[in-house]
C-alpha cells in the first residue's frame, strides 16, 4: 500500500503559463490606459548580431509578445561581422531617442564584440534586461532597479503561488551574472536566507537538502536528484537543455516519457531542466515544470520592464 503511494506521489506543478499571462494581461492594460491617457506607447528596441538560430527564435518572441501587448518594437538585425564600434554607434542612437523605452542587446554577441562594453553603453534607464553595472549595483544595494527578467519573474511564480520566501531558507545553484546572482540577490529582498552553490561548492547535496526553496541553474540536464531536494521543498528549474537520446530520456520522464520519445523522434530533442523531474516528483512539494515553467516567465517580464521603463522615464 506505502510503495503505491510512493510511486503515484506527484509534487504539485507552478504554472509558468499562467502566472506568465496573468503578468501580460496586466502589462496590456496598463499599456491600453496610457495610450487613451497620455498618447504614448513603450518602445522595446532589439539589437541582434548575426543569425544563431536559438538567438533568432528567443528575439522572434519578444517581438511578437510585444505587438500581442501593445508595446511597439523595432528590430535591428546586424551581420555577424558587426564591430564592437559599429554597435556602440547604434546603442548611443537608441539612447539619444526619445520615443525609444528600452534597449536589449540579445546574447550571446559574436566572440570578437566586446560585450561588456556594449552592454555598459546602454543608457541604465533604457536596460530592460538588467545587465548595466549600474542596475547590478542598485539591485545588490536592495535599491529600485531592473532586475534581470528571469529570475525577476521567478520571483512572481512564487509571490503568485504564495510560496512564503520571508525566513525561508533558499539555495540558488549557480552563479551566472544573467540568473544565479540576480536571483539570490532577490530572493535576499524577499527576506530569505540565500545560500549560493557553484562547481567549486564541496558536498553540493548536503547543501541544497537544506534548502526549503531550491532553485536550480546550471545547465546541465536532470543534474538535481532526489538526494539534493528537502521533502516538502518548492524546486524551481530554470534549466534548458536539449535531451537527444533516448536513454537520458529514460532516466529523467517518468510519466510522460512516451510523450517526449515521440517529439526525440519528431524534432531530435526533447526541453529538459537541469532537475530530474521524476525523482524531484517523489520528494518535492511542488515544482517547475520543463518546459512550461519558468521559461515562459522571462518575456513577461521584458514587457514589464520596458512599460516600467517608459513610466519612469517619462513620469508617467
Ligand atoms: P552558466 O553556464 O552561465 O552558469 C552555470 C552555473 O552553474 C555556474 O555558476 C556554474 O558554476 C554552475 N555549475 C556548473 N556545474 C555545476 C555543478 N556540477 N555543481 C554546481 N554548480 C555547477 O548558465 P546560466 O546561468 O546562463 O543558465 C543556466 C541554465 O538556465 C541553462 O540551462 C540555461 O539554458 C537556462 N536559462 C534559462 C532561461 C529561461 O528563460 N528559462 C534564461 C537563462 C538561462 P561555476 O560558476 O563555478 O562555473
Amino acid at each position: 500500500m506505502r510503495q503505491a503511494e510512493e510511486q503515484t506521489r506527484r509534487a504539485e506543478l507552478l504554472d509558468g503559463a499562467r502566472v506568465a499571462d496573468e503578468i501580460k494581461r496586466e502589462v496590456a492594460l496598463t499599456v491600453a490606459r496610457l495610450e487613451l491617457e497620455h498618447g504614448v506607447r513603450p518602445c522595446l528596441a532589439v539589437v541582434q548580431v548575426g543569425d544563431d538560430p536559438a538567438s533568432s527564435v528567443y528575439v522572434g518572441s519578444k517581438i511578437r509578445v510585444s505587438g500581442e501587448l501593445g508595446l511597439r518594437s523595432e528590430h535591428h538585425a546586424l551581420p555577424v561581422e558587426t564591430t564592437t564600434e559599429q554597435l556602440l554607434a547604434l546603442v548611443e542612437s537608441l539612447n539619444a531617442r526619445e520615443e525609444v523605452d528600452g534597449i536589449l542587446v540579445q546574447l550571446p554577441l559574436p566572440r570578437e564584440v566586446d560585450e561588456a562594453k556594449v552592454l555598459e553603453a546602454i543608457d541604465p534607464a533604457k536596460d530592460v534586461d538588467g545587465f548595466h553595472p549600474v542596475n547590478v549595483g542598485r539591485l545588490s544595494l536592495g535599491q529600485t532597479a531592473f532586475a534581470p527578467c528571469t529570475p525577476a519573474g521567478i520571483i512572481e511564480l512564487l509571490k503568485r503561488n504564495e510560496i512564503v520566501m520571508s525566513g525561508a531558507r533558499a539555495c540558488v545553484v549557480g552563479r551566472s551574472h544573467i540568473v544565479g546572482r540576480p536571483m539570490a540577490q532577490l530572493l535576499l529582498q524577499q527576506d530569505a536566507t540565500v545560500t549560493i552553490c557553484h562547481s567549486r561548492t564541496r558536498e553540493l547535496a548536503s547543501v541544497t537538502r537544506e534548502a526549503d526553496i531550491l532553485i536550480a541553474a546550471i545547465g546541465r540536464a536532470g543534474f538535481i536528484g532526489r538526494e539534493h531536494i528537502k521533502p516538502g521543498a518548492t524546486v524551481v528549474d530554470v534549466g534548458m537543455n536539449q535531451v537527444t537520446d533516448e536513454k537520458t530520456a529514460c532516466a529523467l520522464f517518468g510519466s510522460d516519457l512516451e510523450k517526449r520519445l515521440e517529439i526525440i523522434g519528431r524534432r531530435g530533442y526533447t526541453l529538459a531542466g537541469d532537475v530530474n523531474p521524476a525523482e524531484a516528483d517523489e520528494v518535492a512539494g511542488r515544482r517547475t515544470p520543463v518546459p512550461g515553467g519558468v521559461g515562459l516567465l522571462t518575456v513577461a517580464m521584458l514587457m514589464k520592464n520596458t512599460l516600467q521603463a517608459m513610466m519612469l522615464r517619462r513620469k508617467l
